[in-house]
């Protein structure tokens, strides 16, 4: 099958509409030589899984001014890393991230390998990924298809099966359109029409420079592509959090089993987090207070309500779990979201008290 548009008028298009990116390097510099630093590619890459860009910027960038290279990074802390991921979510991310770092630095003296299929065997990173990574880091003529690539090539083609079912055929459609050479600004250029002029609502086509061949602009059917089978609703989990704070202020905390949900983050003890109410064993025997709010929180897979019990300890008070940290060293802004939500409604109610 014939493409109905060009990769070179997109480059075009690129060329004067680019986004600056804190990780990317400009089309006029690279065209001047410079390269993106692989490490930059990849930690913006990995964040920038299931997580917007304006969200990403001052992540990536905290990130880099902690640990500049990945050597850096291979030595960090898990700890400290996983407290700076805190509000970026799906925290697996954080922890593969750390372990690719590692391997990285120890397998393969610091440089990300270029090929695809070595990409692969890293920890975290996926076809996604490693296509992304081989194009922008290293140039090379990958297929990238995230989710604004999948919108512009169901547009452009007026490919009629939902999705997921439709990913190989929108995948050999950006497949055939991947250019030989140029192909790391090629794929930032379809991320970046995607992202700003073939949006998900209301595609602006007369900013486009595919309008000529698209299917779904000469149509006017363009906003109905891609389809996509509907979703399942959201199961809704039940749990119960225990906040303890001891007469000096230190406040009952608990690392997360490194496998699971929040894995490897801090979170305060509490119960896992069930279908019907549970009734968990406390951290304390002591009289805990039930706040009248829960707390509200959804996951990809469901949605949280957390009934939230909070009680005030002496450091003579015997423990079921947790440890105590300090109150000078704990920063609400280590715990993931959900926690943070934990805390500040625990924090309101002991206020009003
Ligand atoms: Fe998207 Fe419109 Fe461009 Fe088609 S013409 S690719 S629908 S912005």
């Amino acid at each position: 099958m014939r493409e109905t548009v060009k990769s070179s008028a997109l480059l075009h298009w690129y060329d004067r509409n680019a986004r600056v990116l804190p990780w990317r390097v400009a089309p006029a510099d690279r065209l001047a030589g410079v390269r993106p630093d692989p490490y930059h590619v990849w930690l913006s890459e990995i964040m920038l899984q299931q997580t917007t860009v304006v969200t990403v910027k001052s992540y990536f960038l905290r990130f880099l001014q902690r640990w500049p290279t990945i050597g850096d990074l291979a030595a960090a802390k898990d700890a400290n890393v996983m407290a700076e991921w805190a509000g970026l979510g799906y925290y697996a991310r954080a922890r593969n991230l750390l372990k690719c770092a590692r391997v990285v630095n120890e397998t393969h003296a610091g440089m990300f390998p270029t090929a695809e299929k070595e990409l692969l065997k890293l920890p975290g990173i996926g076809p996604y990924t490693a296509a992304a990574i081989g194009a922008i880091a290293f140039d090379r003529p990958t297929t990238v298809l995230d989710g604004n690539v999948e919108r512009v090539m169901a547009r452009l083609h007026r490919v009629s099966d939902p999705l997921p079912g439709a990913k190989e055929t929108l995948r050999e459609h950006a497949a055939r359109l991947t250019p030989e050479k140029r192909s790391g600004d090629y794929a930032q250029a379809v991320m970046d029409l995607g992202a700003t002029v073939c949006t998900p609502r209301n595609p602006v086509c007369g900013f486009c420079p595919w309008r000529e061949g698209c299917l779904g602009h000469k149509e006017g059917d363009a906003q109905s592509f891609p389809r996509k089978t509907p979703k399942k609703t959201k199961p809704i989990r039940f749990g119960v959090a225990y906040v303890v704070i001891r007469q000096d202020g230190a406040v009952l905390l608990e690392r997360r089993p490194d496998k699971g949900l929040l894995g490897g983050m801090l979170g305060w003890p509490g119960s896992d987090w069930a279908e019907t109410p549970v009734e968990p064993c406390p951290p304390a025997d002591v009289n805990w207070q039930e706040l009248g709010e829960e707390v509200r929180h959804t996951f990809t897979h469901f949605h949280l309500r957390l009934t939230v019990r909070v009680a005030q300890t002496t450091d003579q008070t015997p423990l079921n779990s947790g440890v105590f940290l300090e109150r000078n060293n704990f920063r609400p802004a280590d715990l993931p979201t959900v926690m943070r939500k934990v805390w500040s409604l625990a924090q309101s109610a002991i206020e009003a008290d």
